[in-house]
């Protein structure tokens, strides 16, 4: 199906500013961000001169992001507000922002389509964007001579560890989500010679010790990867992997919680109450990706096989009584309910029944989180085109509304310690 046969299910393409003059409550950066992170961002030349990778990130852990250019990891907004880059878009029919120097800075500019704008830049105004630094860690080697930055990532104040970068849902053919590229870039970089490898736990202590050694880095610390189906009850290995790593770093701070978050598969109440009791960790998020039992199966063949969209929601519930209301969630990729062919009809369906889903589970302690469909080459959904940036500023204040009624805090997954929620991003006001 072509993407102007797709039209019906998608809004009509407002413009930031139409947007912005129809909804003014709604935070004018986060919806920049939103739209940025659906249209994707592009880099002139001259944005690209004051690049600097001895100050800038321009990478992280290398067999997981494969870039072809020298870009910039991510940005940030004026009001830190981050604008996560990452991955290559498919052929979507958006225009995507552009990076350009404006007086010499750095600013996001607008090619089109919007009209109305009287900035320079055509759509918007130009708003001033900054490059992530790199942290002094980037730049030394472990005692096994790894690269620190391949270690450990860093986004502004969080240290981030994916420790297996393989997912065992797609060693079983169909049964990886269909949004996901974790497959499809680990196959091109073992055409390049890469070989599967998880981290060794000393490598993981000795970056992250180096890590903690600036002030100012480090205000959460989060992990997670694909999943590992294997041990004596499936997931024991995951677990098992994830508790090892815990338990080597505690020595390293002196509180007998931190603040962290893991994102893992959803565990049994036994495997839960492991990784609370024998570690430090403080917060617990297994993504459903999609609000909605009967697109799970076809867009999350695998998770749906061993799980089960019920029984992924009671393990989620069953997390709120290991680690308490407020610290458990679930991340969904916003839009993906609209993938043909058999997605929801419309997007006003789509908003209507996720948030309907992201209410009941609320209600049980559980908050939904919402990412921007960034429609990826190589993904089984490549040729797809995500929802109207309306779609997501209605979901964004949909999820923060909810989030407000049940007096969930969002502060395990908000602007500082992820900053890839257009959602949580609300949670300043
Ligand atoms: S669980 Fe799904 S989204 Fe996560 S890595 Fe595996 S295939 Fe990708």
């Amino acid at each position: 199906m072509s993407l102007e046969t797709d039209s019906g299910r998608r809004g009509p393409e407002f413009s930031v500013s139409e947007l912005r003059a129809s909804f003014p409550d709604f935070p004018y950066l986060v919806l920049l961000k939103l739209d940025a992170q659906r249209r994707g961002v592009a880099y002139t030349p001259e944005a690209l001169s004051v690049l600097d990778p001895a100050v800038h990130m321009t990478a992280v852990r290398s067999d997981y992001y494969d870039k072809e250019d020298l870009t910039p990891v991510s940005l940030v907004l004026r009001d830190g507000t981050t604008i996560f880059t990452e991955g290559f878009l498919s052929e979507t029919g958006l225009k995507p922002y552009v990076v350009d120097l404006v007086d010499g800075a750095p600013h996001l500019t607008d090619p089109g389509p919007d009209k109305d704008a009287s900035g320079p830049g055509g759509g918007i105004v130009p708003e001033p964007v900054w490059y992530w630094e790199k942290p002094a860690y980037y730049d030394k080697l472990t005692s096994s001579g790894k690269p620190m930055w391949q270690i450990v990532s860093a986004r502004p104040q969080r240290l981030t560890v994916h420790p297996n970068q393989f997912c065992d849902f797609w060693r079983n053919p169909g049964e990886g989500c269909k949004f996901c590229v974790m497959a499809s870039t680990f196959k091109k970089g073992a055409k390049e010679g890469r070989k599967e490898e998880r981290l060794a736990v000393r490598d993981i202590v000795e970056t992250v010790a180096e890590a903690l050694k600036e002030p100012g880095l480090c205000q959460s610390f989060f992990m997670t990867g694909g999943s590992i189906l294997g041990g004596a009850e499936p997931l024991d290995d995951e677990v098992d992997q994830y508790v090892d790593i815990l338990r080597a770093l505690a020595p390293l701070f002196s509180a007998k919680k931190v603040p962290s978050q893991l994102i893992g598969t959803a565990f049994t109440a036994r495997q839960l109450e492991r990784l609370a009791d024998s570690t430090f960790l403080m917060s617990y998020t297994a993504d459903l990706e999609v609000l909605n039992k009967d697109l799970f199966p076809w867009i999350c063949p695998g998770k749906s096989r061993l799980i089960g969209y019920e029984g992924w929601k009671r393990r989620l519930c069953d997390a709120v009584s290991v680690f308490g209301r407020g610290n458990v969630n679930t991340g969904i990729v916003g839009g993906v309910e609209l993938a043909r062919p058999r997605g929801l009809a419309s997007e006003e369906e789509a908003l209507e029944s996720t948030l309907a889903e992201a209410g009941r589970l609320a209600e049980k302690g559980v908050f939904a989180v919402a990412c921007v469909w960034r429609v990826l080459r190589g993904s089984v959904f490549q040729n797809q085109r995500p929802p109207s940036l309306r779609y997501y500023l209605k979901l964004s204040a949909g999820l923060d509304a909810i989030r407000r009624l049940n007096r969930l805090p969002a502060d395990m997954d908000n602007y500082r310690r992820c900053g890839n929620h257009g959602d949580t991003d609300l949670a300043r006001i």
